[in-house]
Order: structure tokens, then sequence, then C-alpha cells
């Protein structure tokens, strides 16, 4: 099982999106992946039709109470894809974990004892982190195995990156010695727009083979599909959209195969 954070500390970039159907994509190429949604606004789980008040077993619970994520696990509307809903109470959460001693390994225990539970077997695990740098991604950081970084084709897309790359090796040196970047991914990338290829070509020279070779464009269809409580994948499956992410999800199944062997 291989856990993935996607992070950025800045909002509006593409993280919620990304989970969403990147999980999706990955779920309709034969994967079993669970969706962990950490940030209190929930667009995740609203985005996956999970309704505000179907939250009672969340991921706030699951760390602040004894309930194990299992518990926590809804059904979607893909097959192979669930879901451990968000819960508006999270964003005080830090303040209730924020003294307990192991308040950044709590994730981490919570994923370790689904492994050993064994009943439910996943894949991926991915965990759509909240715009910022708190207690709640370090806590994703610590529990991953991977990073995606999602970043938008705009003029200040590199912008706090030097900062998200430090906490990154901070929780490597400090906790979790086997985290690595996956990669940095481009999105909301419009072709007809000078500054937005101006943007992926500097992105690209600074970063170079850590940037996933498929760009997501900008795309109304998914923009749209989350007011439907789906992946733009089923809303509409045929669109460039859907097609970007399903090319992202295997270019990710290659790049871990490739690290494998
Ligand atoms: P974050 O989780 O980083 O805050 P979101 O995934 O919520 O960012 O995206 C911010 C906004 O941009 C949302 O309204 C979303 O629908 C829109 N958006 C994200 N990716 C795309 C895209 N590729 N094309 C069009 N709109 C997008
Ligand atoms: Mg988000």
């Amino acid at each position: 099982m291989r856990v993935i954070a996607i992070v950025n500390q800045k909002g509006g970039v593409g993280k919620t999106t990304t989970s969403i159907n990147l999980a999706a994509a990955l779920a309709l190429e034969g994967q079993s992946v669970l969706l962990v949604d950490i940030d209190p606004q929930g667009n995740a789980s609203t985005g996956l039709g999970v309704s505000r008040q179907n939250r009672e077993k969340s991921i706030y619970h699951v760390l602040t109470e004894d309930l194990s994520l299992a518990e926590a696990i809804q059904p979607t509307s893909v097959e192979k894809l669930h879901i451990v809903p968000s819960h508006v109470d999270l964003s005080a959460a830090e303040m209730e974990i924020g003294s307990q001693d192991g308040r950044t390994t709590l994730m981490r225990k919570k994923v370790a004892e689904l492994v050993r539970d064994g009943r439910r077997r996943y894949d991926y695990v991915l965990i759509d982190c909240p715009p910022s740098l708190n207690l709640l991604t370090v806590n994703a950081l610590t529990a991953a195995r991977s990073v995606i970084v999602p970043l938008q084709c705009e003029f200040f897309a590199l912008e706090g990156l030097s900062q998200l790359l430090q906490t990154v090796e901070m929780a490597k040196a400090n906790l979790n010695p086997s985290l690595v970047i996956d990669g940095v991914m481009l999105t909301m990338y419009d072709q007809r727009n000078r500054l937005s290829s101006q943007v992926a070509e500097d992105v690209r020279k600074h970063l170079g083979r850590a940037v996933f070779k498929t760009l997501i464009p900008r795309n109304v269809r998914i923009a749209e599909a989350p007011s439907f409580g789906q992946p733009v994948l089923t809303y509409d499956p045929t669109c460039a959209g859907s097609v970007a992410y399903q090319d992202l999800a295997i270019e990710l199944l290659q790049r871990h195969k490739k690290t494998k062997e």
C-alpha cells in the first residue's frame, strides 16, 4: 500500500481536484484506492458525493477519538474508490491534538492499524491536504511514502515552493526518512495563453525530471464535476480533463513500477 500526500500550502492550486481525479483514475486503472480528506473545508468529500449530514464518522473523529480509519470509510460512485470524509470540526483538531505526545504521528498510526487490520486492502491511499503547512499537513507527510505537488500554471507558480520543499525535508529528517517526492504536477494549463506555456517551460527548466510529463489543462468539465458529486472521469469520460488525469495515473504507475525494479 502506497500513501501519497497531495500538498501545496497555497489554496486554489488544484490539490482537491487532483486528489479526486487522480484517485478515480487510479481506481479505473484497476487499483483499489482510498482518499482521505484532511482539509476542514471538506471539498473532496463534497466532490465525491458525501453530504455534510453524512460525516459523523470522519477523519476528525479518527484523529481525536478512538475511531479507526476502517470504521470511517465510505463508498463513492466509483467502484474501487473509497473515502474517509473530512468534518468542519477538523479545524479545531490542531488545538485538540497539539499538546499530545505523538501529535505528528497520529495519522501514521491509524494507517498502520488499517494495514494490520487487513480487512480493507488498498493499493493507494491519497491524502488531500489543507492549504497550509500545519500539524495536519505534517501528519500527512509523516504517514506518506511520497508527495505530489500540484502547481498552477500562473505567474507565482514557484512562489512558496522552497518553503514547501523545506517542510518536506524537515519531515524526512525528523519523522519519516523514506519520504520522497513523486513529482510536481502542472495544472490549469491554458494552451492559448502564452503566460501558461512560459510558466510550464520555466518550471521544467527549474525542476527537470521532477515534473510530470502530463499537463492537466484548464477544462470547464473538471470544474463542473464536483457539483454532481462525481470525478470528471465518470461525469464526462472523454473530455480533455478526463484524458489528462488518466494519463497522469498511468505516468504515476509507471514511475512506481520503475522504482520497484
Ligand atoms: P485546492 O484544493 O488546491 O484549493 P482546488 O482543487 O479546489 O484547489 O481548485 C481550485 C478551483 O479551481 C476549483 O474551483 C476547481 O474547480 C478549479 N480547478 C482546478 N483544476 C482545474 C482545471 N484543471 N480546470 C478548470 N478548473 C479547475
Ligand atoms: Mg482543497
